[in-house]
């Protein structure tokens, strides 16, 4: 039986910005359960690794502060600890009036936010930053930027070690059991006994908070997001980041192209549901995953709405058919062309959906007594896992 002060089940980007943080503030004896052999090997690693400044979020919201201070608090993180960043600029692209009306909104939540931006308003500014972007007006963010979050993930582990932090790779949490005084986890490796938890277990953080009874009017629906990237010889045509104007009611669509670290420009993610939380290929199915997405009533009731199937039919579509991927890719870039594609990697995203079909928006977490469970690390959760983490690790030590 292993013992520790606090475990946190999960070393993607956010619980270890939670081990962090307690090993900074506290004296705890923090334990990290991560299942795989490997970090990052779910939605820590498999982004876009873009850094989003805070102008696509409402003034005072959670995650506008955290996507604004997250962003520059992670380029220091990153120039410390040798981690590859790029501050880049990021420009979001309007096609139409109505675009170009939700570009006004953006601009003054940037304004709100303390984000540097710039309204392009002709096609001949917007080939100033971007020479084969094509829209008709563009708003300039020239402190989004593109970061190894692989590279961030170990950075953040070895840190945490150095702080006496135990960090168990290959320990997989197959049970949670409250206990009289806190938490007995039996996971792959051994038994843990804890009287502090945090959940950070991203795809999973729904099945292990339900253990307990917390969460359960919430279930994660994994959706796959698919990427492919621009052959290197065409690289030319992203310089930076070249995303579309976000649809309010749906801001994890649209196909945006992103200047890697290492230079490769990937264009993606579609969105569409995985048949698996961790099945990354569209041939991958997990039938215990698929009849619990299927059979669950917050899906179903989501999927009642008429523009839910058109835009499920449309990413399927962008999944299957490379020629509707690339038709897609060509709003923003109108040369791309299919034969500058090749198919690259994919993530899976942890949908939040509530029972009553609502698509889980902004972060979600659940505290207990001697407890936290995070059960929505929503996109931007890269951008904000300093802050997050800081805010997790804060409501832990408060209880402790
Ligand atoms: C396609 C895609 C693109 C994105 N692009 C961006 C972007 O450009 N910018 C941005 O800011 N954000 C982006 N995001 C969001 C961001 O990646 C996530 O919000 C963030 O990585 C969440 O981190 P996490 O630590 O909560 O989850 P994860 O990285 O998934 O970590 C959870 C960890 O828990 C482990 N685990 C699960 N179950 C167990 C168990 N039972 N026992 C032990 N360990 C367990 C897993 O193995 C995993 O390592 C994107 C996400 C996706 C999917």
């Amino acid at each position: 039986m292993m013992r520790h002060d606090v475990a946190i089940v999960g070393g993607g980007c956010v619980g270890l910005s939670v081990a962090k943080h307690l090993a900074e503030r506290t004296d705890l004896d923090v334990a990290v359960l991560e299942k795989e052999h490997h970090l990052a090997a779910h939605q820590s690693g498999r982004n876009s690794g873009v850094l989003h400044p805070g102008f696509n979020y409402p003034p005072d919201s959670k995650k506008a502060r955290f996507a604004t201070e997250g962003t520059s608090r992670m380029k220091e993180y990153c120039a410390e600890h040798g981690v590859p960043c790029d501050e880049l600029g990021v420009l979001v692209v309007a096609k139409d009036d109505a675009e170009e009306e939700r570009l006004e909104t953006l601009a003054e939540q940037a304004e709100a936010n303390g984000v540097e931006y710039e309204l392009l308003r002709s096609e001949a500014e917007i080939h100033e930053h971007e020479p084969y972007a094509e829209g008709q007006a563009a708003l300039y963010a020239p402190e989004a930027a593109s970061v190894d979050s692989q590279q961030y993930v170990y950075a953040l582990a070895s840190e945490v070690r150095d702080e006496g932090v135990d960090v168990y790779t290959g320990y997989e949490v197959t049970r949670v059991e409250e206990t009289a005084d806190g938490y007995h986890l039996a996971t792959s490796n051994g038994h843990f006994e804890v009287p502090y938890l945090v959940n950070a277990a991203g795809l999973h953080a729904d099945e292990l908070a339900h253990q307990v009874g917390v969460g359960e009017q919430y279930q994660v629906v994994p959706f796959r997001g698919e990427y492919y990237e621009v052959r290197p010889e065409r690289a030319e045509l992203c310089q930076t980041m070249i995303y579309p104007t976000p649809n309010p009611e749906l801001p994890f669509l649209g196909v945006h192209y992103t200047r890697r670290t290492d230079g490769k420009v990937i264009v993606g993610p579609n969105a569409v549901l995985a048949f698996g939380r961790e099945a990354y290929d569209n041939t991958d199915v997990d039938l215990r995953d698929l009849y619990e997405t299927l059979t669950y009533e917050g899906f179903r009731k989501l999927l009642s709405s008429k523009l839910m199937v058109k835009v499920a039919w449309d990413e399927l579509n962008k999944s299957y058919r490379k020629e509707k991927f690339t038709e897609a890719s060509q709003r923003l870039v109108p040369d791309v062309r299919a034969a500058d594609l090749q198919q690259s990697y994919a993530g899976i995203r942890a949908q939040l959906v509530s029972d009553d079909g609502e698509l889980v928006k902004d972060p979600l977490f659940v505290e207990r007594e001697d407890a936290v469970h995070i059960l929505n690390a929503v996109s931007p959760g890269l951008t904000s896992s300093l802050p997050f983490g800081e805010h997790i690790a804060g409501k832990l030590a408060e209880k402790v």
